[in-house]
This record gives C-alpha cells, structure tokens and sequence, in this order.
C-alpha cells in the first residue's frame, strides 16, 4: 500500500470537533470526536488549535500513519475564512477575530494545513465523492437557518477575495423585499432558508384562522415541514409551499445563468422533501434558464454525503 494517500479531514464546530482519516477514494477510515473548547476570544482560540493537534495526532497514531504518509489536513470551519491564508477572520459564536490557525496548526502538527468555509467544504465534498461525481462545474445552495452558497468551477472553489464570496444566498431577488440578516432586503435567503419558510407558514395560519394547518395544535410548532405537509389538503399551505418553490427557482435559474453549472446541488433540512421540492423547482428552472431547452440543461440534485460532507470535503482541500 505504499503509493496509498491518507487525509485528515477536521469538521471544525462550535461545540465538537470531528476529525478522520480519510484515502485518496474518499473512504473515511477512522472518525474521532472532542469538545471544541469553552473559553472564547484569544486564549479560546489557542486552546482549540491544541485540541485539534491533539486529535490529529491520535488519528494518525491509531490508524497506524505516520505523518509522512499523510498528505495533508483539511479543514472546514465556520465564519469568514481567509483560505489562501489560513485565517479565520471572523466567528462569531467563539469570539475569533483574525485567528491564524492554519499557520498556528502547521506548527503544532508539522503538517500542511489548508482551511476553508464550510459551505465551501461542503460543496467541494460533494463534486469529489457526493451528488455531483464525475462534474467539474456545480454550485451548492444549502437551505438551513440561512442558505448557504457554494460554487465549483473547472473542479475548484471558486471564494473570491480572502474566501469572503460565494455569499449566493446574499443574493437580492426582490428589489426592496423582505429584510434579510445580512442588512439587505429582499435576499434569497429572505424567501429560501428554512426560516423563511416557517415565517411565512406562520403568516398564512395567522391570516387564515380556517386553515387546516392549525391541526398541528399552535402555532409554536410549525416548522419546516408544516406547509409541504398540508399542501394536498389546504389551499393556504399550498400557496405557501409553491411561493417558497417560486423564490428559490428564481435565485437558481440566476446561478444558473451565471455559472451554467452541469449541476445544481440542494442541501440542509427542507431537501427532506425530496421530490416535492426538486421536481417543481426543475420545472421552473429548465423554463426560466436562459436559452431554455436549447443550452445545455441543469439539473437539480440532493446532496448525498450527510453527515459525512463535512470531513470529505475537508480531505478533498487537497485533492
Ligand atoms: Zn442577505
């Protein structure tokens, strides 16, 4: 197994970090978890970069490596990250402001060390290993608390200056609209992120005393799944279901339009919906894409690596 490459590939969170093992066909070998850290600001920040030295010397060490056979590790992290320079400028839940902790990992570890959003992992992992194998040219949208963006072009992340772009879920699609966390109004992620979905399922039971979606017994409980669930039966949740589909094919067939990408990848937790989401939007977007049935088409497909996206991604940094 001597021309065999090996991977760390670290999934860095607010309250754990997950570490693995991972080769060059994106198997995963060896996992290994441990708290992240509980002081924030500065001397949090040290504490965290020992923690993850101390992970990945136990993964090496427990799957038998040493760190010559290891070719790099990779990384994602929240916040603003500063690819090119291993620096997160920016985390806000930890209190992080200009963190050199790729550098600050190297030294640690002696081992290259490359850093990126996790976002941005998320969607590299994909087009490596996940939903997009076997294309060079995807954009991953994830719809979360917000919606996150990600963008591979010609088989790299495509994250403009210092890592700070690929923001697509900052976006406007519609001039003046609905304000959005960023400061702006009418962003995608003001109509796509799963927030915006239960916002607006609320709205429709408050303005419609005789919808059915009241069966759920208040409103405290609705949540993502509340319209798509009522859609069949309820005229209101229906309306809010297909005024969901109708923003989020607008941000796409934008990407698309842009990138023309080979695929669009969804991800996060409405693409539970599956088809109910996936077949609508693809409707919309083959009609709306620029050129139509006549340029090459874009499919729209679910993320499939899970909760494994995060250390595959990271991994694939370096592949
Ligand atoms: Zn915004």
């Amino acid at each position: 197994m001597a021309n065999k490459k090996y991977y760390v590939g670290i999934d860095l969170g607010g309250t754990f970090i997950k570490g693995g093992i991972v080769d060059d066909e994106g198997k995963i070998l060896l996992v290994e978890k441990t708290p992240t850290e509980k002081n924030k600001g500065k001397d949090g920040a040290d504490a965290v970069a020992e923690n993850i030295a101390s992970l990945v010397k136990s993964l090496i060490q427990r799957q038998g490596l040493t760190s010559a056979e290891v070719v790099g590790i990779g990384m994602g992290a929240p916040g603003m990250i500063d690819s090119g320079a291993g620096v997160v400028m920016y985390w806000n839940n930890m209190g992080w402001k200009d963190f050199a902790l790729g550098e600050r990992l190297e030294a640690l570890t002696g081992l290259p060390v490359r850093i990126a959003n996790d976002a941005n992992v998320a969607a590299i992992g994909e087009v490596k290993f996940g939903a997009a194998k076997n294309f060079n040219n995807a954009i991953m949208i994830t719809l979360g608390t917000g919606v996150g963006g990600g963008i591979v072009v010609g088989g790299k992340l495509v994250e403009g200056n210092k890592g700070a772009g690929a923001e697509l879920g900052h976006s406007v699609i519609v001039f003046g609209g609905e304000k959005c966390t960023c400061g702006r109004k009418g962003c995608l992620e003001a109509y796509a992120s799963a927030t915006a979905l239960i916002r607006d399922t609320k709205r429709a039971m408050e303005a419609h005393k005789d919808s059915k979606m009241w069966e759920i017994g208040s409103i405290e409980k609705v949540d993502g799944k509340t319209a798509f669930d009522y859609r069949e039966c309820d005229v209101y949740a229906k309306e809010v279901v297909e005024n969901y589909i109708e923003h989020l094919a607008c941000g796409l067939a934008n990407f698309a339009n842009i990138f023309r990408p080979e695929v669009i990848i969804l991800g996060g937790g409405v693409c539970a919906e599956g088809d109910n989401l996936v077949k609508p939007l693809q409707k919309i977007v083959d009609r709306e894409i620029f050129a139509g049935k006549m340029g090459p088409q874009v499919p729209i497909v679910i993320a499939e690596l899970g909760n494994s996206a995060g250390l595959l991604g990271a991994a694939a940094l370096w592949m």
